[in-house]
């Protein structure tokens, strides 16, 4: 069994559960969050309350572990080179970076002849209104955003002046895609390129933010090849190291799009730990602790609710069945539009 200490940037339930699989695997874990109430705080071996630009506190998180990743994309990129220095970082920083970034991000995954949504670079209002042609369409933060946060609808001129949108920041216009369903696929690659992939999984959104997830996702058998072999080009380009989640669209001509990459687990994969003999959080911590790679079995088939809100508090009353699986995220604060929780129901 290993004796590694890993450091996790990160406090939220995608760090809380790497912390609960990386326990299983004999893996020490100090996490590092600027909120003090973070999820994660109740599952890590240790928990470090920090801004991520505080140096003391850095080099002490530093100093007590031997390898980091993170649980979330938007890190300063000059914090993550600056660990990836002294500490391995997986995935790597420049990964990060250019993923972080809505624009090179897309940029970077049509040069892989993998096609996105149509999309532009927005920094002024100006800018919407010479590109018509991407309307109606989503304006999109490059950077920051997340559930939908950072997110405009605009599907006409006449839409467009009655938002109040501050252009201090930079944006990207992407046509609105008239959508048949999305998924998305999870892999995890490790050195010397190998990987584990796990099948598409289907997924539901209700306001940009995702509801249900299910697998077997109902698509037919060249979606599935293609978005798996979308994905393996992507880590094998990106010569990534971990597990990371690509987000698909496929559109009414049952065309493949890809929507986001996300250089970490992902939400949709929550149903892995119970559905898989290997969840996508411990492929990952296997991969970036350098741990034995073992060959992913499915078990059963699954389906994942997210719990928003103040819903939280009815599922905290229910009881559950050998099949149920309800995850408390433990947050203090209920927030609407706050995933507080999920339930995996596995079909057996
Ligand atoms: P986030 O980073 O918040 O997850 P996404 O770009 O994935 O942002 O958008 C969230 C959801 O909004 C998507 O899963 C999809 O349901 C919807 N959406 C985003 N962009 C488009 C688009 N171009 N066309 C249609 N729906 C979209
Ligand atoms: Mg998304």
């Amino acid at each position: 069994m290993s004796k590694i200490t890993l450091g996790i940037i990160g406090g939220g339930q995608l760090g809380s559960m790497l912390c609960m699989a990386a326990k299983r695997l004999n893996v020490k874990t100090v996490v590092i969050s600027d909120d003090v109430d973070a999820p994660a705080k109740n599952f890590a071996d240790k928990f470090v309350f920090s801004s991520y630009s505080d140096n003391e506190n850095i080099k002490e998180f530093l100093s007590q572990v031997d390898r980091i990743t993170f649980e979330f994309e938007n890190i300063p990129f000059k914090i993550l080179s600056y660990l990836n220095k002294v500490k391995p970082v997986n995935p790597k920083p420049q990964i990060n970076k250019l993923i972080q970034d809505r624009y090179l991000e897309k940029n970077f995954i049509n040069s892989n002849n993998i096609r996105t949504t149509a999309y532009v670079k927005i920094l002024k209002k100006v800018d919407i209104e010479n590109n018509r042609k991407f309307l109606p369409g989503i304006l999109k933060t490059r950077k920051f955003g997340y559930d939908g946060k950072g997110q405009y609808k605009i599907n006409t001129l006449n839409e467009l002046n009655k938002l109040k949108i501050s252009f201090d920041r930079k944006f990207i216009l992407e046509k609105k895609v008239k959508l048949k369903k999305e998924i998305s696929v999870i892999i995890t690659r490790f050195s010397k390129n190998e990987y584990e992939i796990y099948e598409p999984i289907e997924n539901l959104h209700r306001e940009q933010i995702l509801r249900y997830s299910f697998i077997p996702a109902k698509i037919n058998e060249d979606l599935q090849l293609k978005s798996q072999n979308w994905a393996k080009k992507i880590v094998e380009k990106l010569n990534y190291i971990g597990t990371l989640c690509v987000e698909y669209f496929i559109d009414e001509k049952n065309e493949l799009l890809v929507n986001e990459i996300a250089p970490r687990v992902h939400n949709s994969g929550h149903l892995t730990i119970n559905a898989y003999n290997i969840s996508q959080f411990e492929n990952h911590l296997r991969a970036v602790c350098e741990l034995e790679k073992i060959k992913l079995k499915k078990i059963c088939n699954a389906k994942m609710i997210n719990i928003i809100g103040n819903e939280i508090n009815k599922y905290r009353e229910k009881k559950y069945n050998k099949k149920e699986f309800f995850f408390d995220y433990l947050k203090k604060k209920v927030k609407s539009k706050r995933k507080m929780g999920h339930l995996t129901i596995i079909e057996s």
